[in-house]
């Protein structure tokens, strides 16, 4: 079994990242891909936040180049996903869904976040079209827009209240009548003129045409009412799943399931050699720039930590 200096699991920003300094470092890192090729950037189109690009860069653009910066100093990248990592002792053992398996010796866990959606049968086609679940990336498209945000967490108030900043109205469904957010979230989006929440609502179907979404079927399930609203945007801000579950116990996470850094600001986990950056450890920024910088962050500490160990 072939034996790595480093194993990066995941491909978005911070992934990239890490493979770029570590294949600098001489490393020769192998990145383990994953579900989602180059991760929730390449479901975005204009990135207009990532330094470097005064005019703006498709989201799908800048995760190519960045892997194809990476693989100019000898990274390698396998497009599967790691079914499986045996973290009890070092060298720790990666089996791939495809079969593969390799030896690390150190870890880099990149897998990111996934934004809940619906589930509705047009959802994820319209991404990009209407739909999103990223406000700082899309909310500059919806200016004097009418925008509706589904949920009730900090997130739907925080994405809400961003929101006006462009949009002409914003509702907030939620299909409750009371809300999850914190008191001071809740305050400052009820305070929000432009901010108007529909209550115990339940989005039934999204109507679109051939330009994006149009609006919204939605139902009341206190009266089993139906109803169509018109809205140029929809957001989704239902929450966040990190994508942890195939670490299996062995990493210490918080309740939501994050990767819980052990000795910040540094990226190290509760295992020796393994390292976490980007949005799996981070549901606070969630921005493709600070995945990046986490990304560079843990690659310095896996490449100081070889330097120890090796
Ligand atoms: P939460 O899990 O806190 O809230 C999710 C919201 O979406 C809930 O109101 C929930 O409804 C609703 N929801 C979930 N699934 C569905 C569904 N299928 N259909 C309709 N509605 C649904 O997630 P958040 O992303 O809001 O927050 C995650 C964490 O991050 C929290 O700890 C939060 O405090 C934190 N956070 C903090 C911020 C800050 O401090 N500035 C900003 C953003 C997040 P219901 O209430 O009925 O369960």
């Amino acid at each position: 079994m072939e034996t790595k200096n480093v194993i990066i699991i995941g491909s978005g920003p911070a992934g990239y990242t890490a493979a770029l300094y570590s294949s600098r470092a001489g490393l020769e890192p192998l990145v383990i891909e994953g579900v989602q090729p180059g991760g929730q950037l390449t479901t975005t189109t204009d990135v207009e936040n990532f330094p470097g690009f005064p005019e703006g860069v498709m989201g799908p653009d800048l995760m190519a180049n960045m892997k194809k910066q990476a693989a100019r100093f000898g990274t390698q990248y396998l497009g599967t996903w790691v079914k499986d990592v045996d973290m009890s002792k070092r060298p720790f053992k990666v089996t791939c869904e495809n079969g593969d398996e390799f030896l690390a010796k150190t870890i880099i866990i990149s897998t990111g976040a996934s934004a809940k959606y619906l589930g509705l049968p047009n959802e994820m086609e319209l991404i990009g079209k209407g739909v999103s679940a990223c406000a700082t990336c899309d909310g500059f498209f919806y200016r004097d827009k009418v925008i509706h945000v589904v949920g009730g967490g900090d997130t739907a108030m925080e994405e809400a209240i961003f929101l006006t900043k462009f949009a002409s109205k914003v509702y907030v469904l939620h299909r409750r009548d009371t809300l999850k957010a914190s008191k001071p979230m809740q305050d400052r989006a009820m305070a929000n003129e432009k901010i108007e929440f529909i209550w115990n609502t339940e989005v039934e179907e999204i109507l679109a045409d051939d330009t994006g979404v149009t609006g919204l079927k939605v139902k009341n399930n206190q009266s089993g009412e139906v109803t169509e609203r018109k809205t140029d945007g929809f957001f989704l801000a239902i929450g966040h799943k990190p994508n942890t579950d195939f670490l299996n116990g062995q990493i210490k996470l918080d309740e939501q399931g994050y990767i819980v850094p052990v000795l910040p600001p540094h990226p190290d986990t509760n295992v020796a050699g393994v390292f976490a950056c980007g949005d799996v450890q981070d549901h606070y920024y969630r921005q493709a720039i600070s995945a990046a910088g986490s990304g560079c962050e843990a690659a310095i500490r896996a490449e100081r930590f070889l330097e120890e160990n090796n």
